[in-house]
């Protein structure tokens, strides 16, 4: 399938936009669907301000376990595919939905790609504008000695029973940290929404390629809609189908290796 051929001698300036989809096949589970379900609860009731309110603690374990998951999983061919794009683009920036580190483990330089919906191994104060980076940063061992020694900096509630999770106070301000990511009904980190929009703002896109995301936001498909070829990888028809120049119908695993060597193909314009 020639998908790229005919728009090969365009692709310099690119964006590509992915989903849940192309963590999936990293064995992340995504939210929907019964796999998403954490102790039969649904993830798109835990992933919300109320419930951190409600029960700080079981949102945090449960970002605990994703963190968890998250470190022992590995970039799969869709994201070591989007990072070679990457190289061979006069411009590129990646938007993803994922809060997981698996595109910048494939290689993906940081200014190359926007967390619009946060990084989950970052730790922000509820309250004030402290906020902890990195995967050594999560202020999650299980003993509060720990907490104290790594980062010299936090404090730790010390757990009543063994079961008990620690919960991580701000050191500015104690109010409770929390995972650093967008939960629903919560606004999108304004500093990343205007690197998309000054990078769209630039120059129009010559490519946009969307990935393993359902397409449900309305900024995801107005952003989508942004360049002059738009090929869509997923396997079932979303909203954005009917505004795509191609549509793949195949996991992003096995379709964006394929397309990006297709497009790389043509060493003039990449
Ligand atoms: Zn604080």
């Amino acid at each position: 399938m020639e998908i790229a051929a005919a728009y090969r001698s365009y692709v310099v300036r690119v964006l590509v936009i992915t989903g849940a989809g192309v963590s999936a096949e990293s064995g992340i589970p995504t939210f929907r669907g019964k796999d998403g379900y954490w102790r039969n609860l649904d993830p798109a009731k835990l992933a919300t301000p109320e419930a951190f309110t409600r029960d700080s603690k079981l949102v945090w374990e449960w970002y605990r376990e994703r963190r968890q998951r998250i470190r022992n999983a590995r970039p799969n061919a869709a994201h070591e595919a989007i990072a070679k794009l990457a190289k061979h683009a006069d411009e590129f920036l990646l938007v993803t939905q994922n809060v997981d580190d698996l595109h910048k483990r494939a290689g993906l330089a940081t200014d190359q790609m926007v967390q619009i919906h946060g990084d989950i191994f970052v730790t922000w104060c509820s309250r004030c504008h402290v906020s902890y980076t990195g995967r050594g940063g999560s202020p999650e061992p299980a003993d509060p000695r720990a907490v104290q020694l790594e980062s010299g900096r936090l404090r730790s509630i010390a757990p009543t029973s063994e079961n008990d999770v620690d919960l991580p106070l701000c050191p500015k301000c104690d109010a409770l940290m929390r995972p650093g990511v967008v939960w629903f009904g919560e606004q999108l980190p304004w500093d990343e929404v205007q690197r998309v929009e000054s990078y769209l703002d630039r120059g129009a896109c010559d490519l946009v390629i969307v990935a393993g995301t359902t397409a449900t936001f309305g900024y995801i498909i107005d952003w989508a809609l942004r360049g002059s070829v738009l090929i869509e990888v997923n396997p079932e028809e979303t909203p954005l189908s009917r505004f795509a120049t191609q549509q793949v119908r195949e996991p992003a695993a096995i379709a964006l290796p394929r397309i990006v060597d297709q497009l790389i193909a043509s060493p003039s314009k990449l």
